[in-house]
């Protein structure tokens, strides 16, 4: 079963087209957003059904994969698949405005949550690590977290600059999956990025589609060529062919202080996910397979190192943040270190005033394939919110430097504020691209759904619930109760995962579809789920005591049974 399937080969991506081959749009959705994932367009290791993340797969085995393409092909409108760690374990019949598909990965209950015994169910093929959006079908590429890294850079633009990174060199790490989109975001708020990579391929790849501009094998080189676009305030990036704690440690040794430092290794799995030092690629690769303890103590040796250079660049004046990649909790579990946490997570400092107002990284895909359907979607973006400026410098950047993978796909922040009619932000542009796709202006339909990232859809208290205000940081009833209700408002797909991010164990988290086809189904689901989705944010911040949560309840009448009574 380790050989790629021929459905898989012949697929080589999602169908495109308004021709479908399931009973439904919202089954033929499903099957497009899985394809989509395996798409070698957009994930890193289709090959292996790894889309993204270290080891996060759309299916469990390749004779998962064909049962789900089967079973989808086949479902009919008022039955629901369930898919268990990308394995489709049975089929109901339900109800039309049910779930067509219902997913669960990587959850352990408590005491057994954790890699060890996550990895010898893995190994007996038992489970499956669904990440994010790998296991939930939701993948978009490296756009999908594009913006959200262009918002938290843009965000610290404002708080520490004068609304922009020009002039400002940003030291940070990974270029992969999500990582890759760290030198464009970068350079998108107008700065410098050099980015530590091990993996020479990851920089090429990242060259390839657009998101970074040069490579350099060695540090000086790399060091010279940034400070020459900082000091011209030109827009620069460089991804560097060295690990990631040799380069922080180069940068110390020469007295050279960064603005801003950061990362985005797959540091949330010592064994698969992070490089340690001293190795390549191929040698690190061989010793995991030969010997996995050595080399664990290997990479977590080599966190601790990149993490006390982090500490030791922000001592000399940069500003540090963690990515959610977990690596502070890391190298806090493994040696005892409680100082790991004296730089602080990237939610925290620039995202939880969004999350307050239910804003979060939302995102739509064209059924089509065809990139008009995008440019028209974009259009009503700017229809609908003329006054978000920061809105529509994204769209406009978006537009003129995002290559789209695999399905033409946009992502954008929108929240939860309400109209004179009552709808919410998100509601408003679903409904009016069903509008669109009723009346033919978009040629098929679209599937809108978001990061599992989201502000009432994630437990995960080294990230997204990092220092609560209440101290209710590992309180995982939230997205339990975000993915129950979304079910309960008609979701097209709903998933809820464990381990995203950060490592199994240490985060719960979910995800849904809704499929926008033109129908008045459609219009009624998408007004439901764009209303208890982005309520969820503004309730599970509201009762945590944020200020800004309780103003967005009241002003856009969000019912709190403790506060209206
Ligand atoms: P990925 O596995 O696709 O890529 C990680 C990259 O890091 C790989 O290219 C790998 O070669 C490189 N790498 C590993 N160890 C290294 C080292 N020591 N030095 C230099 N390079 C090294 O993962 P991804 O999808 O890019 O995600 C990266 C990490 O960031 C994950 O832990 C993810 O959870 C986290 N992340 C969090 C957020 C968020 O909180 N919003 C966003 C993006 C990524």
């Amino acid at each position: 079963d380790e050989e790629p399937s021929d459905v898989w080969r012949e697929y080589q991506g999602a169908s495109t087209g308004t021709d479908i081959e399931c009973e439904g749009w919202r089954q033929e959705a499903a099957l497009r957003m899985l394809n989509n994932n395996l798409d070698p367009e957009v994930a890193e290791k289709p090959e292996e059904l790894v889309v993204y993340g270290g080891t996060g797969q759309a299916a469990r085995t390749w004779a998962d994969y064909e049962t789900i393409v089967e079973e989808l092909r086949e479902l009919d409108d008022d039955e629901t698949l369930l898919v268990q760690s990308g394995r489709p374990v049975g089929r109901f019949p339900t109800h039309e405005r049910a779930p067509r598909v219902l997913i669960a990965n990587s959850n352990l209950v408590g005491s057994w949550d954790n890699w060890e015994h996550f990895h010898e169910l893995e190994a007996e093929g038992k489970i499956m690590y669904g990440q994010m959006t790998a296991g939930s079908w939701a993948y978009i590429g490296t756009q999908g977290i594009l913006q959200g890294t262009y918002e938290t850079l843009a965000e610290l633009g404002r708080q520490e600059f004068d609304d922009t990174l020009a002039g400002k060199i940003v030291v940070t790490a990974g270029l992969g999956g999500m990582g890759g989109a760290q030198p464009l975001a970068v350079t998108m708020n107008e700065g410098v990025c050099i980015a530590a990579e091990v993996d020479e391929k990851r920089i090429e790849r990242r060259i390839e589609t657009g998101y970074c501009m040069e490579k350099a094998d060695d540090l000086d080189d790399a060091l010279d060529r940034a400070r020459e676009a900082a000091e011209a305030d030109e827009p620069y990036s460089v991804g560097v062919h060295m690990n990631a704690a040799d380069l922080l440690e180069g940068l110390l040794e020469r007295g050279v202080v960064p603005d801003i430092v950061t990362d985005q290794t797959s540091a949330h799995d010592a064994l698969e996910g992070y490089y340690p030092s001293g190795y390549t690629v191929a040698e690190a690769d061989d010793l995991r397979e030969d010997d996995p303890e050595t080399y664990r103590r290997e990479s977590l040796a080599t966190m601790e190192r990149h993490v006390d250079a982090v500490l030791d660049l922000q001592e000399e004046g940069a500003i540090a943040f963690e990515y959610g990649n977990n690596i502070r909790g890391q190298v806090k579990e493994a040696f005892d270190r409680d100082d790991a946490f004296d730089f602080p997570g990237f939610v925290p400092a620039y995202i939880r005033p969004m999350f307050c107002r239910g804003k979060g990284p939302f995102r739509w895909a064209a059924l089509s394939g065809d990139p008009e359907d995008i440019r028209r979607t974009d259009e009503a973006i700017r229809e609908l919110f003329p006054e978000k400026e920061g809105l529509l410098r994204w769209i406009d950047l978006a537009q003129e430097q995002v290559e789209f993978q695999g399905l033409p796909s946009r992502v954008c922040w929108l929240g939860y504020d309400t109209d004179d009619e009552g709808l919410t932000e998100r509601a408003r542009f679903a409904l009016r691209i069903n509008e669109l796709v009723a009346e033919g202006e978009i040629e098929a339909p679209v599937v809108v759904t978001r990061d599992h990232l989201d502000a009432g859809s994630v437990a995960s208290p080294n990230r997204e619930t990092e220092a609560m205000k209440d101290g209710t940081d590992a309180v995982a009833d939230w997205p339990i109760l975000n993915a129950l209700v979304n079910c309960a408002a008609g979701a097209d797909i709903v998933s809820v995962h464990d381990g995203g991010g950060v490592g199994i164990g240490n985060s719960l988290h979910t995800n849904n579809h809704v499929v926008l086809d033109g129908s008045e189904q459609a219009a009624e689901t998408a007004r439901r789920v764009f209303t208890t989705d982005p309520g969820m944010g503004v309730i599970r911040h509201a009762d945590a005591g944020y200020e800004e949560a309780l103003d967005a309840a009241e002003e856009s009448d969000v019912a709190i049974p403790t506060r209206d009574r």
